[in-house]
């Protein structure tokens, strides 16, 4: 199935089409998200950036040592999508979720918890929690 999701900004001036399918169904833990996105845990999805499509002026601020970048309307400040080193966009689910009447389609729910091992918020799901990448070890609860 080929569903689309339209996202709008808090403003409403900026809407952003997803079509297909994402690359990725992720919590990242990680310092750099959370730095790079004002929250304690980033919960998203990664898009190839041919599957995004933007209306409206967005403004995008470089992460200053890192090779990824933020997408933000300039009027409410909203943060639209991430772009991160594999030019991946990173749309958050705040947006995708709100885009589906504030519930994140069963299909779009994250499928594991990244850089575990530097949170700062302890989760308890059935997910598997990968101390760092999705190539490495997960979190064994107690060890
Ligand atoms: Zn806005
Ligand atoms: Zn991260």
């Amino acid at each position: 199935m080929n569903e689309s999701h339209k996202l709008t900004c808090l403003y409403g001036a900026i809407t952003v089409d997803l079509t297909g399918e994402p690359a990725a169904l992720a919590n990242c833990h990680c310092q750099t998200c959370r730095d790079f996105y004002g929250t304690s845990m980033l919960s998203a999805t990664a898009w190839p950036a041919a599957s995004v499509v933007t209306n409206g002026a967005l403004q995008t601020f470089q992460h200053p040592h890192k090779q990824m970048s933020r997408s933000f309307c300039p009027a409410c400040g909203e943060t639209l999508f991430g772009t991160n080193r594999l030019n991946m966009r990173v749309v958050p689910n705040s947006l995708l979720a709100r885009a589906h009447g504030g519930t994140l389609p069963a299909n779009r729910q994250p499928t594991m918890h990244l850089f575990y091992q530097q949170r700062v918020i302890d989760v308890s799901d059935a997910l598997p929690k990968y101390l760092d990448g999705w190539d490495g070890p997960v979190y064994e609860e107690g060890a």
